[in-house]
């Protein structure tokens, strides 16, 4: 979830669980005004990785969703229809959706600062950035293929972070109090969801596609989250001085060096996928950055 375009980690992670054979479904969001023009960005991006990747999973849609108002629609709706009404299809989601108003100040400059907030703003910010995780994880969980029936690993939910979630981080302004409630709602999750069993009707839909009926089986979905470090995208182009940020990691951290797109959704798709024993981690994909002291 959470595709604007080539340089977003999310498309990011298209590709890289493209590579491992998974087939792809992602969203991205529609504002209403210009729909024909980020469709076809999507169709151009997709024709690209068409191109470039002939073998491995397939991408099968690309759904416009804004998830302040259309989750209700792409869980019950859209999604059910792709996966031909049959759930336990669905074995990963990554949640890479963030925002968070940014003021302009008295001299036209970029305001981040948090006390002068609006609770209007940080509202927004947690609803975009953090409600939605809890929305998705929602309608998403009884249709995933959770199940632990028959030797099943259950399924899983990444979200993307950051540093400003446990440091203040300046500029940084409402995404990291956005970030440390995420981060805090991944090790909720994780806990409400690492064994669960699903209501009956909901239970028995899920596991329609194996062989039980036994509508009390147990599910599990793993929840970590990946925090990054700095990446040029859309959404970090919008944050005051990013690049002052980026090039102090390169020269601070262990690796003295940014990480790249494909290294985080690497990550991601490893917690997705291979990394069966982990939930409610934060593992940060940073060049070893949040280990040192700057200095
Ligand atoms: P991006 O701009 O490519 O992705 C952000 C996405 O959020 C966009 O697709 C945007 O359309 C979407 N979004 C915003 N409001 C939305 C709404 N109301 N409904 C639906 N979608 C909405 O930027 P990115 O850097 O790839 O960001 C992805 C995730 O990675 C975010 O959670 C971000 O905080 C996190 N992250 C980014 C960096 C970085 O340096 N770029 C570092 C650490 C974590």
């Amino acid at each position: 979830m959470g595709v604007a375009n080539h340089r977003s980690i999310a498309w990011a992670c298209v590709e890289s669980f493209r590579q491992k054979h998974f087939d792809v479904v992602f969203t991205y969001q529609d504002d209403n005004i210009s729909q024909h023009k980020k469709q076809a960005a999507m169709d151009t991006l997709i024709a690209n990785s068409n191109q470039k990747q002939e073998t491995g999973g397939k991408i099968l849609e690309a759904i416009p969703c804004n998830v302040e108002t259309d989750l209700p629609r792409l869980f019950q709706d859209q999604i059910p229809e792709l996966l031909d009404g049959r759930t336990g299809l669905l074995d990963s989601i990554v949640h890479s959706i963030a925002y968070a108003p940014f003021k302009a100040n008295s001299s036209g400059n970029c305001d981040s600062s948090i006390s002068e907030a609006s609770l209007q703003d940080f509202q927004t910010a947690h609803h975009i950035s953090t409600f939605s995780l809890l929305e998705t994880t929602r309608y998403a969980k009884s249709m995933m293929n959770s199940s632990l029936e028959n030797g099943g690993q259950g399924a899983s939910i990444t979200a993307l972070t950051y540093l400003g979630a446990n440091r203040a981080v300046s500029n940084y302004g409402l995404m990291g109090p956005a970030k440390a409630s995420l981060e805090a709602c991944v090790r909720g999750l994780a806990v409400e969801l690492g064994s669960f069993t699903l209501p009956s009707t909901a239970s028995s839909t899920a596991s329609s596609s194996s062989s039980s009926s036994n509508s009390q089986q147990q599910h599990s979905i793993r929840v970590n989250a990946v925090s990054a470090g700095p990446l040029r995208t859309l959404s970090s182009r919008g944050i005051p001085q990013f690049t002052e940020l980026y090039q102090h990691v390169e020269k601070k951290a262990p690796l003295q060096r940014n990480v790249t797109h494909q290294e985080v959704a690497d990550t991601v798709r490893f917690l997705a996928t291979d990394g069966t024993g982990m939930t409610g981690q934060v593992i940060y994909v940073d060049a070893g950055y949040s280990s040192v002291v700057p200095v």
